[in-house]
């Protein structure tokens, strides 16, 4: 049913034996028409100004692609495992699944990573969900702590490289935000989880937002200077496509840079 009055509105249209049902999100920032694919949502960003039988040409045009890549998502296996925080489990970073030990009734909370795995030591550990919920909250804090100095430093090599310059970085835990997003004031917020994903990908991401201080928008003149530093920046949508609810934990999460292809009709 479509809602004109509503700027996002749901519609349903048919392929073939196949009835698409798809999220439109209008508003007069987008410029571009976008179409962005998940494993189980189909979303088509466009202009105001865009027609209802537009949107859905952008649909039917693009359907076989659509069924494909979420079949391909779908189909795929995350090569990160979601952490239980059980002793002897894995817990991901760098996008690697490391062993987690867990040493109990230690004199302090602490956690280290050290030859290739996390080792928690907690102190009060009687009850073992107890000690799952203290050895998640050591891991995240520890992530927390070095995914700073980490992005801080890649974010300045990007910026560089593109003759840009982000203000001020900062991370941020919520598992509803985005990977990242920048700010009105041209700083960057990274998602505190990014750090489980690989070296390659973080590299996207913060890509993609040091592209924004140059390109605001998904235009084509913005994904072409994306192409022109990282020519295979699909490969790492892809795999947040099919990692990236895994590394939040959630299935709540749609981040914009899982951005699939834009296209204007
Ligand atoms: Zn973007």
């Amino acid at each position: 049913m479509i809602n004109n009055s509503s700027k996002e509105i749901k519609d349903r249209i048919r392929y073939g034996s196949i009835n698409l049902e798809y999220h439109i999100k209008r508003s007069k920032r987008i410029k571009t028409s976008e179409l962005i694919v998940d494993s189980d949502r189909i979303e088509v960003r466009t202009p105001l100004n865009k027609s209802l039988e537009d949107t859905r040409n952008i649909i039917l045009d693009k359907a076989d692609w659509i069924l494909k890549k979420q079949k391909e998502y779908q189909e795929t296996i995350p090569e990160i495992i979601v952490p239980t925080f059980e002793e002897n489990s894995t817990v991901p970073y760098l996008g690697k699944n490391y062993r987690l030990k867990i040493n109990k009734k230690q004199p302090i909370n602490t956690i280290g990573f050290m030859d290739g795995e996390f080792v928690a030591d907690i102190t009060n550990s009687d009850v073992n969900e107890n000690a799952k919920s203290q050895a998640r909250e050591l891991y995240e804090g520890w992530l927390r702590r070095i995914a700073y100095p980490i992005l801080e430093t890649k974010t300045k090599i990007y910026a560089l490289k593109l003759g840009a310059n982000a203000q001020n970085i900062s991370i941020k835990s919520s598992s509803k935000s985005r990977w990242a997003s920048l700010t009105k004031t041209d700083s960057i917020n990274f998602n505190m989880h990014l750090m489980k994903a690989p070296q390659e990908v973080i590299d996207y991401i913060i890509l993609h937002e040091v592209c924004h201080l140059k390109v605001k928008g998904h235009s084509h003149h913005y994904w072409d200077l994306v192409y022109r530093y990282m020519p295979d920046y699909q490969e790492k949508i892809n795999w947040l496509n099919v990692n990236g609810k895994v590394l939040i934990g959630s299935d709540k999460i749609t981040s914009e840079p899982q951005y699939q292809c834009q296209c204007d009709k």
